[in-house]
C-alpha cells in the first residue's frame, strides 16, 4: 500500500502544535489510523478530527491523542492505566511507548473490536477489561501513568488513589454542562498538583457497564 501523504502532513502539523516527543510522533506514524476507523471514514482517516465509531463514541482527534500522550511523559518502564478503549487507537500509540497498557471500556463490542485490530497489530503488552473504569483496576494498582479518554464531572478521585506518588494523569474534566478542559494530576506525597492544559470535547465518563442488546 502506498502510504497516505495526508499523513506525513499530519504529523508535522502535530509537532507544529506542540506535540514534540520525537516517540510520540514515530508512534503516530507507525500506528494506522484507517484500521481504527469505521470503514465509511477511512478516507477521512488522516484528517485532524474526531470521528464516530459504533455505540454512539468516537475516535479522538489525533491532535488531542498526540497532545494527551506527549504531556504523559511516558517511558518504556511504565504500567499504564487507559480508561475509555473506544476504537483502541490511542490504546494502541500507548503500547508502543510503555511496558503494558491496562484499558477498561463500558462497551463489549467496542472492546472486543479493539482486541481484533490489537491482535492484527501483533500489540502483546495490552490487557484489556469490560467494566466500569472509574472504579480503575485496583488488583494491577498502583499506576505509573493514567490516561482517561471520557469527560469527568470532576477529578476522579479514585482514579488518582490508584497513581504512584509521583505518577500523571492526564484526564478531560467537564467542570460546566459544555464546558470541558484537559487537565495534568501529578500524585504527590499528600495529595495531588493540577495543571490546565486546554479546552477538549469528549464523550461523557458514564458509571457501570453498558447495556448492549
Ligand atoms: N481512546 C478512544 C476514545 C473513545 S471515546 C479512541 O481513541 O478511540 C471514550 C470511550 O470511553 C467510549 O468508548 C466510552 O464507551 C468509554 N467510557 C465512558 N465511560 C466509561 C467508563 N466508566 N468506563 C470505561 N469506559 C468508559
Amino acid at each position: 500500500m502506498t502510504p497516505d501523504p495526508r499523513k506525513a502532513q499530519l504529523i508535522i502539523a502535530l509537532r507544529q502544535q506542540g506535540v514534540r516527543d520525537t516517540r510520540v510522533l514515530e508512534a503516530l506514524e507507525q500506528v494506522p489510523r484507517e484500521l481504527f476507523v469505521e470503514p465509511a471514514f477511512v478516507d477521512q482517516s488522516y484528517a485532524d478530527q474526531a470521528l464516530p465509531i459504533s455505540c454512539g463514541q468516537t475516535i479522538s482527534q489525533p491532535f488531542v491523542v498526540g497532545l494527551m500522550t506527549d504531556r504523559l511523559k511516558l517511558n518504556e518502564r511504565h504500567k499504564v492505566l487507559e480508561i475509555g478503549t473506544g476504537s483502541g487507537y490511542q490504546t494502541a500509540i500507548l503500547s508502543l511507548l510503555c511496558r503494558r497498557v491496562y484499558t477498561i471500556e463500558r462497551y463489549r463490542t467496542l472492546s472486543r473490536q479493539a482486541g481484533e485490530r490489537f491482535k492484527q497489530l501483533k500489540l502483546e503488552n495490552i490487557t484489556q477489561l469490560v467494566g466500569d473504569g472509574t472504579r480503575g483496576w485496583p488488583q494491577q494498582a498502583p499506576f505509573d501513568r493514567i490516561m482517561v479518554t471520557a469527560a469527568a464531572k470532576s477529578v476522579p478521585e479514585t482514579l488518582v488513589s490508584q497513581l504512584a506518588v509521583g505518577g500523571i494523569m492526564i484526564v478531560p474534566i467537564e467542570e460546566r454542562p459544555g464546558h470541558q478542559d484537559l487537565f495534568r494530576i501529578t500524585r504527590t506525597e499528600t495529595g495531588y498538583d493540577s495543571e490546565h492544559l486546554l479546552p477538549v470535547r469528549f464523550v461523557p465518563l458514564v458509571e457501570g457497564i453498558a447495556k448492549e442488546k
